[in-house]
């Protein structure tokens, strides 16, 4: 595997985790590669294939004046993500970790760094 399509690989997994973690109220596409630090292109064509193996589904929203799309997660915790080993399980801040909190699954590093090993 080639250093580029490793990182694409981890890119993907943790947008994947991401969205999982969202459930059912899904994610803007626009909102999850800003969170991820990729271009909204870049972002489009990983969406596609994460729909493509059936790991997310994408359905069009009107947001902000202009068709963009909501991404759901088709699967809670993927097998490639075996929630049991996450650092979640032992976290101090586990109770109070939220995605819409101040201590939250989208900006946590070690959630990150755990996400990009698995698998
Ligand atoms: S996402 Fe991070 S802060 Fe939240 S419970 Fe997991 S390890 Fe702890």
């Amino acid at each position: 595997m080639t250093s580029s399509s490793k990182k694409q690989r981890n890119i993907e997994k943790m947008a994947l985790q991401m969205i999982n973690e969202r459930g059912d109220e899904g994610i803007l596409q626009s909102d999850l590669w800003k969170l991820i630090g990729v271009s909204s292109r870049e972002g489009s064509r990983i969406a596609i294939r994460l729909e493509k193996k059936k790991l997310v589904r994408r359905e069009r929203e009107y947001h902000s004046k202009r068709w963009t799309y909501r991404l759901y997660p088709v699967k809670r915790n993927h097998p490639l993500l075996p929630v049991i080993y996450s650092p979640c399980i032992i976290c101090a801040n586990n109770s109070k970790c939220s995605v819409e909190g101040v201590v939250s699954p989208l900006n946590c590093r070690r959630l990150i760094e755990w996400v990009l090993k698995t698998g």
